[in-house]
């Protein structure tokens, strides 16, 4: 198999880099559609800083703050009809991966016009408006994939948009916007990135960078799992969640994900699971699965994290999690089923059948 890597994003990294980057706005246009979720921009800081360069550049800007979290079709068709309407040169996303991938697709569909039916069909043309992305989280890496995850009604699942166009052109790494972070939603965003990372190193296209990128990551999160289980983060550990995260980002911007991610999907679709919660209830199990057939590749996986066994690791994310969802035994065939048929599935080393699946999701939440 041929193996490639291609991440075409500026990256400017630490406190205050938007402040001292200011200039990097006005390559973008006149006008920007800033995106964002309801609440959370307003109150770290980040939509302020925005806001001050762009006034202390001429530029103006529109706000469109509804992006929920897991965003639906509806939102991101009424952000493009927005965009439209006011007539804006470029986007704007701050936030965690929610109002990130909901801005890609905004951008798309204020350029294109793309009926529903089509979206997920991949069959549409270059047209785009550059983007700036800020990310609050530090879990999705989305500021760094091409990817624009969103809910899929019609399937019952989450569905992913894929073009090299979905690249924002810069990004801003600030990890102060993620220091008042509540604890439950760093953990599951932190656990996000770690599957993104582990997730790579278990997928066909794993290559010489993207495992590189993935053993920093992983290095990176572990130095924090102590602190993750006390809730008590130094500013330091956010900025290395927050880099980890990234680095976890442009991993799967080459590798995608595995079965992990298409099983999560129905945790979060069907029972509301945070996303980053839903790949970690499934991790454990998963690295089991693969260890039967690639030993060598969880030995790496677990090296990186400084762990002598899959059984050490399940510890450290069962306390990291607490209490799990349980699931029936007709959930479990449906979500196998859903997971089998699913393109990532098909992207592990080991490609799950429908069985092994039903028994990865049994191990990790039977009643
Ligand atoms: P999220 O849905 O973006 O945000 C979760 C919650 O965190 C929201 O309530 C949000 O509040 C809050 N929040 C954000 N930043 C905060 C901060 N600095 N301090 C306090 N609260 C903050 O969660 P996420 O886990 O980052 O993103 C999950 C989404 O990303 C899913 O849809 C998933 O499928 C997708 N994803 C995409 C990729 C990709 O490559 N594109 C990869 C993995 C996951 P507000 O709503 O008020 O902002
Ligand atoms: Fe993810």
């Amino acid at each position: 198999m041929c193996k490639e890597y291609y991440m075409p994003t500026h990256l400017y990294m630490g406190e205050d880099c938007i402040k001292t980057n200011s200039s990097v706005f006005l390559q973008m246009g006149k006008k920007a559609l800033i995106v964002t979720g309801a609440n959370s921009a307003k109150k770290n800081g980040s939509l302020n800083d925005i806001l001050a360069v762009l006034s202390e550049n001429n530029q103006s800007w529109a706000l469109y703050d509804k992006v929920m979290s897991n965003p639906t079709l509806a939102c991101v068709y009424e952000g493009a009809a927005y965009a439209k309407a006011e007539k804006v040169d470029f986007i704007i996303a701050i936030g965690g991966g929610s109002p990130m991938d909901a801005a890609k697709a905004i951008n798309l569909l204020a350029c294109q016009d793309i009926p529903e039916n089509k979206l997920f069909s991949m069959t549409f043309g270059s047209e785009i408006m550059p983007m700036v992305f800020v990310p609050t989280t530090a879990g999705t890496g989305s500021e760094v994939t091409s990817y624009s995850i969103l809910t899929n009604d019609h399937l019952e699942t989450k569905t992913s948009i894929s073009s090299p166009i979905l690249f924002p052109k810069a990004v801003f790494l600030d990890a102060k916007y993620t220091e008042n972070m509540p604890i439950d939603i760093t953990v599951n965003t932190a656990i996000d990135a770690l599957s993104h990372a582990v997730e790579g190193m278990l997928s066909v296209r794993a290559n010489l960078i993207s495992d590189s990128l993935a053993r920093e990551s992983i290095r990176r999160i572990a130095s924090c799992f102590e602190s993750l289980k006390t809730g008590l983060l130094s500013k330091e550990q956010r900025f290395e969640l927050l880099c980890a995260s990234t680095l976890g980002g442009m991993v799967i911007s080459s590798t995608k994900t595995t079965a992990v991610h298409s099983m999560g999907y129905s945790l979060t679709y069907f029972h509301n699971v945070d996303h980053g919660r839903a790949n970690g209830l499934l991790l454990g199990a998963f690295l089991e699965y693969i260890q039967k057939s690639h030993p060598q590749r969880i030995k790496d996986i677990l090296s990186a994290m400084r762990l002598g066994s899959v059984v050490e690791f399940k510890r450290i994310l069962d306390e990291l999690l607490g209490d799990k969802e349980r699931l029936t035994k007709e959930e479990i065939e449906i979500y196998a089923d859903k997971a089998a048929m699913s393109s990532n599935s098909k992207n592990s080393i080991k490609i799950p059948s429908k069985e092994d699946l039903i028994e990865i999701l049994h191990k990790s939440l039977s009643t």
